[in-house]
Parts: C-alpha cells; sequence; structure tokens
C-alpha cells in the first residue's frame, strides 16, 4: 500500500501545473496536443450535428466579441513572457440555434454560444460574460483537470481494490461503496464548482481586459437567475454545477475590484445585441457544458 500512495505521490508532482492569475496549482496528467485533439474532434462532432447560424449580426458578434477577449488575454500573457500558455490554441467562436440558453467550451479554444442566451445576455457587455467565462474554462485548463481527477479516481478505486484483496467480501463491498460515494461527491463535485468559481473570476478579468466593463456581470447572473426562476426553478446547466444564484452574484461582486485592475477601456462603440423574437425558454436537457 506504501509503494501505491507513493505512486500516486509522483504522479501528483509530476503533473502539477500551475492556473495563470489564480495561481492556483492544478493536476494536469494529459498532454496539450492530446487534449487539444480530442477537444477539436468533440466540438467537429457538435458543429456537425447542430444548425450553426452564419451571416447575421449576432454570429458575427459572437465572433467579434470572442476574439476581442482572446486578443486581450495573448496581448496580456506576451507582455508577461507568457505567451507559450496559448501556443496550440486554435480558437473558434461560434453562434449555434438552440433554444437552451447555454455556452459551452472544449479544450484548444473551442467555444459555443446558443441563440438562446441572447435575450439574457441582452448587450454585447453581457455576451462578453458568458463567453469571458468560457474563455477562462479553456485558458485554466479545466478540461485536463478533470479528465486527470477521473483518472486518478479510476487509479485509486483499483488501488483500493487490490489493498483490500484479503479482506471479508463485507467489509470490501463497505469499502467500495463508501468509496464510491466519497469520490463523486467529495471531489469530482467540489472540482466542478471551484471550476465555474474559478471561470467566473478569470472571465471577469478577461472581460475587462478586453473592454468590456466587469459591473455588467453580476447583472447578467441576475437576469440568468430570472429566467431560470420564470422556468419554475427548474436549473439551466449553465448555472447546475454552482452552489447559489445569490452566491455566484456576491462572489462575482467582490472579485469587480480585481478585474478592474485589468480594465482596459477600448472606446468604441459597443453594439446591441438583436435577438430575435422574444424566444420561450423551454425545459432544459440535462448536459454537461457549462
Ligand atoms: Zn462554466
Amino acid at each position: 500500500m506504501r509503494r501505491i500512495l507513493l505512486a500516486f505521490l509522483l504522479v501528483f508532482l509530476a503533473a502539477c501545473e500551475t492556473v495563470p492569475i489564480t495561481g492556483r496549482q492544478q493536476i494536469s496528467i494529459h498532454g496539450d496536443a492530446e487534449m487539444n485533439a480530442l477537444g477539436a474532434r468533440e466540438y467537429r462532432r457538435i458543429i456537425e450535428e447542430s444548425d450553426v447560424v452564419t451571416g447575421t449580426k449576432d454570429a458575427k458578434l459572437v465572433s467579434e466579441v470572442g476574439n476581442k477577449i482572446k486578443n486581450a488575454v495573448a496581448s496580456y500573457f506576451s507582455q508577461n513572457g507568457q505567451a507559450d500558455r496559448l501556443k496550440g490554441y486554435r480558437w473558434d467562436f461560434r453562434l449555434i440555434d438552440d433554444d437552451e440558453p447555454n455556452a459551452f467550451c472544449l479544450p484548444g479554444g473551442k467555444v459555443a454560444v446558443h441563440t438562446g442566451i441572447l435575450d439574457i445576455t441582452k448587450t454585447e457587455a453581457g455576451l462578453a460574460v458568458v463567453m469571458g467565462h468560457e474563455v477562462a474554462h479553456a485558458i485554466a485548463n479545466h478540461g485536463n483537470e478533470r479528465m486527470s481527477q477521473g483518472l486518478l479516481v479510476d487509479l485509486a478505486g483499483t488501488a483500493l481494490l487490490a489493498a483490500v484483496a484479503d479482506e471479508d467480501s463485507t467489509t470490501q463491498f463497505a469499502l467500495q461503496a463508501a468509496f464510491g460515494l466519497g469520490s463523486e461527491l467529495g471531489l469530482l463535485l467540489p472540482f466542478s464548482r471551484l471550476h465555474e468559481s474559478e471561470a467566473d473570476r478569470l472571465g471577469l478579468i478577461f472581460m475587462a481586459m478586453a473592454g468590456y466593463d466587469p459591473h455588467e456581470a453580476p447583472k447578467f447572473w441576475r437576469r440568468m437567475a430570472a429566467a431560470k426562476e420564470e422556468e419554475g426553478g427548474e436549473g439551466f446547466e449553465f448555472l447546475s454545477t454552482h452552489p447559489s444564484d445569490e452566491t455566484r452574484v456576491k462572489d462575482l461582486e467582490s472579485a469587480i475590484g480585481e478585474a478592474m485592475t485589468f480594465y482596459r477601456p477600448s472606446g468604441g462603440r459597443q453594439q446591441t445585441v438583436q435577438s430575435s423574437s422574444p424566444q420561450k425558454l423551454r425545459k432544459m436537457r440535462p448536459r454537461n457544458q457549462d
């Protein structure tokens, strides 16, 4: 058992990375090239199966806001000698025709926004809140971290089975049940909440770098919470992994000060999102994209 623990410790130390700006240590076992290839493949599949909106004012705005944020972040990294961090990214920003108020990102900088969220984002700055959040997931390598955690949990389960092989079957069963529960609720869920909070914090900073006022973020999340309320409390999965809307808004408000130190007002006129007729928000399918 001691040898197994030592092996874990070595894997952990060898695979430790630091999230930019927040400085949080994260586990990252998979290579960037592997993650980016996985992200690109999955994105291609989703794009092929979805109604991608092109040529409209909204589609152009999604691409413009995404590129503004991406360019601002890239210039921040290159000014701080960290241009290498973005080397493997192939950014892509798309609008998908889907009523579900959602947005998602895949490793390597693939970001998609649903038309259903445009009624809630309302303005260009509101859209920047959502896209800043998604760009943050990509830059903080949350996909790699989550997959690495999954791998470690599997390995730990295997190690546990080996360690208790001599125990009677009741003890084995009890240990497995305890570990199964512990790994799911104790490890993976809090980490995904942590990812949401970190993407919120970095998202504020990234939108500020691109010239969008981070004070727009709590306003957007209040509108999101109201839209959710209107739907009878059914959770949109864009919110599902976060503790509560109030906590989120409170955390965002207290992170605005930090984000304002990165704020570079662009001075340019921002556009209003021309969303189509008032869209009905329909019940959400539970999906694990946020
Ligand atoms: Zn998220």
